[in-house]
């Protein structure tokens, strides 16, 4: 019989029918058994829970095999999917890590809900760890930075269709509220960006940046965001300001016709330099997905950042996701002209 690898197929979509298991463009007989690192799952048990998930979720559970294995293993190794840090760590880090997670996933500050309409429903585990996850990955060195995140008690409010999404006040492809402290997601866009072997769009990773811009007004107990990320020290703030600076200053010559000489283009699309608190979501979400092209492009930023969060990904992301440094670039070189930045300077007394 044949084995299936697990690995190679994480990525693909999956679908069944009573008599069979289709893995991207392969179909399974029941009796197929999928193997990953030290497990292994007969092709009808994931038949069976997939049918159990979408009868439940209907076409809210759109995920890669790697999310249904996932949902019926709890096999840390298929979060690695979702996770690219995982499958980097040692032996006693993966051990951290799931210890680590498994508190995360039953602090009750944490609140992670799922809605059909206006009542909540069980959200599934990979719905919950890949958030608690993703909060577990960006502040893997920052162990204070992530304490404070849960201390500021954040809301992940995720919804199982459109229609739940909107009539609870959801607006474009995700939302954050800086009043509530919460993140409002379609649930179906938490899995969108991960159909590829390595992950690309991630929207979660970009209200983050502004949930992280909200949890540092509340510490320094300000009246606004001001685009920062939360705990940063004097000098990290220094340099922070000082790559974004770099990053503004060239977008400004782009933006006032006059684009450096040897052709530099800023890293970000104009959509991020509207405001402070979308730049720092959308390169907090670039610095997490092409985080070699903005080591490249956006050093002083990158650097930045890298000493921030103690962590570079460049060691655990193999291959950048390319698709906005791409659009990104395609639209300066239209000759387009860039939006008008509200980016502030804080002028002290
Ligand atoms: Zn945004």
């Amino acid at each position: 019989m044949r084995i299936p690898e697990y690995h190679p197929l994480a990525h693909c979509a999956v679908h069944a029918t009573p008599h069979q298991f289709t893995i991207g463009a392969h179909s399974y007989p029941p009796d197929a058994i999928i193997t990953g690192n030290n497990w292994q799952i007969p092709v009808h048990t994931l038949s069976a829970r997939w049918h159990e998930l979408v009868n439940y979720y209907g076409t809210g559970y759109r995920v890669p095999l790697a999310g249904l294995v996932f949902d019926t293993t709890a096999e840390l190794d298929a979060l690695g999917h979702f996770l690219p840090l995982i499958p980097h760590l040692e032996p006693i880090q993966r051990r951290e890590f799931r210890t680590k997670l498994n508190a995360l996933l039953s602090d009750a500050r944490l609140q992670i809900v799922l809605f059909r309409a206006r009542t909540v429903i069980p959200a599934t585990l990979s719905m919950r760890a890949i958030i608690a996850g993703q909060l577990l990955l960006c502040f893997w060195r920052r162990p204070d930075i992530l304490a404070a995140l849960i201390a500021s008690h954040p809301q992940f409010h995720l919804y199982v269709d459109a229609q739940s999404y909107t009539r609870t006040g959801g607006v474009g492809g995700g939302c954050y509220s800086v009043e509530d402290h919460r993140i409002m997601l379609q649930v179906e866009r938490l899995y969108e960006g991960f159909f590829t072997p390595t992950p690309n769009v991630c929207p979660l990773l970009h209200e983050l940046g502004h949930m992280l811009d909200g949890t540092a007004m509340r510490m320094q107990k300000t009246a606004v965001c001001r685009g920062e990320l939360p705990g940063m020290t004097a000098n990290e703030l220094t340099d922070f300001a000082a790559g974004k600076r770099a990053e503004y200053h060239c977008y400004q010559a782009w933006y006032h016709g006059r684009p450096p000489s040897d052709g530099r283009m800023p890293l970000g699309h104009p959509y991020v330099f509207q405001t402070d608190g979308e730049f720092l979501a959308g390169y907090w979400e670039m610095f997490w997905r092409n985080p070699h092209t903005m080591a490249t492009v956006s050093p002083q930023l990158f650097a930045a950042w890298c000493a921030y969060t103690g962590s570079d990904p460049r060691q655990f992301v193999g291959a950048d996701y390319m698709g906005y440094v791409r659009g990104n670039r395609e639209f300066y070189q239209s000759g387009e002209r860039p939006w008008p930045s509200a980016i502030q300077f804080h002028v002290a007394m």
